[in-house]
């Protein structure tokens, strides 16, 4: 059978069409319906389905088909679009980024380079790479492992795992799944060679990483980037979360005002364009005005928490670079 066959037998027209508030009544002892057309005006009803060969036909417009051709009429999207938006009615897309990660964390023990990267980066407990699920993404071969598990090539296209030439697009990166409550949201991946750094699927970045388990702390440190935050847990430093970036979405602020009795530690990255501090500042003047209390962790000049640690730096170092940052 093919693939669309499966689809299309997993989601019956009829029960797709009754999902979306499509009333039929039954046309005498056979398996057939007619009701109100939903693809055109009409007040005498003249839209039939077959449930039983999955088939509708409209004696008023003159519309007929299988239900990917009745999503391409109801939506106005291609005949691949169509495909796509039904695997995401059948499957949700945390579902393929959970089938995702599963195999970058397969990888991550197939290949070295993966582990290297985690270990010059000062990461190198493997309980807490396990912990947080953390993959890597060699490149090539994430599209046919996809494939057989049933996802349509558009649909990966569509969630932006791959790209125009079919290569994986976190391509020689390690990957760190973001999760909300126990769904994925996201994937983060950081290149471990000349491509640009960061990179995040073409969605929301989720609310702060790991809240579930921080909020519980009255005082939470705040960082820039995921490794920043690996390394902070390893250090024993469980309060951290990350935001991945400077910036806060709605969400994200909106977690971090949840108490207001909270103290937050910005770590920030202390770069030579002042692009971290100045984020830093601003940040606590809004967490002060919102009532929480905010201070400034200053770590030595051109380090970021995890660059600090991997240049030798140890967790009584960054104790006293918490107990001295200064109130703002
Ligand atoms: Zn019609």
């Amino acid at each position: 059978m093919s693939d669309l066959e499966r689809l299309k037998q997993r989601i019956p027209l009829l029960e797709y069409l009754q999902r979306h508030h499509w009333t039929g009544h039954r046309v005498g002892a056979r398996p057939e319906f007619v009701g109100l057309c939903p693809l055109h005006e009409e007040t005498h009803p003249s839209f039939y389905v077959n449930a039983y060969k999955n088939l509708f036909y409209c004696h008023g417009c003159g519309s007929g088909g299988d239900l990917i051709r009745f999503v391409e009429l109801a939506r106005h999207l291609s005949f691949r679009q169509s495909v796509a938006y039904l695997e995401e009615e059948l499957v949700p897309t945390a579902q393929l980024l959970q089938h995702t990660a599963a195999f970058y964390q397969l990888e991550l023990h197939r290949y070295p380079e993966g582990i290297q990267y985690l270990a010059q980066r000062g990461v190198r407990d493997p309980k807490l790479v396990e912990e947080l699920d953390i993959g890597y993404a060699r490149g090539g071969n994430l599209r046919p492992h996809l494939q057989a598990l049933g996802y349509s090539l558009e649909r990966l296209l569509q969630a932006g795992l791959i790209g125009p030439q079919g290569r994986d697009v976190f391509c020689h990166r390690v990957i760190f799944p973001c999760r909300q409550q126990d769904r994925l949201v996201n994937l983060y991946g950081r290149s471990i060679g000349s491509a640009f750094p960061h990179r995040l699927l073409p969605r929301s970045k989720g609310g702060l990483f790991a809240w579930e388990s921080v909020r519980r702390f009255r005082n939470v440190i705040l960082v820039e980037g995921l490794f920043d935050l690996a390394v902070l847990w390893q250090e024993g430093f469980r309060n951290t979360t990350c935001a991945i970036g400077t910036h806060l979405t709605p969400a994200q602020w909106a977690q971090l005002c949840e108490a207001d009795d909270r103290c937050i530690y910005l770590a920030f990255d202390q770069d030579d364009n002042q692009a971290g501090q100045q984020a830093a500042r601003t940040l606590a003047q809004r967490l002060i005005r919102a009532g929480l209390s905010a201070r400034h962790v200053l770590l030595p000049a051109g380090h970021d928490p995890n660059s600090y640690f991997a240049a030798g730096a140890t967790a009584n170092d960054f104790a006293r670079c918490l107990e001295e940052a200064p109130t703002l």
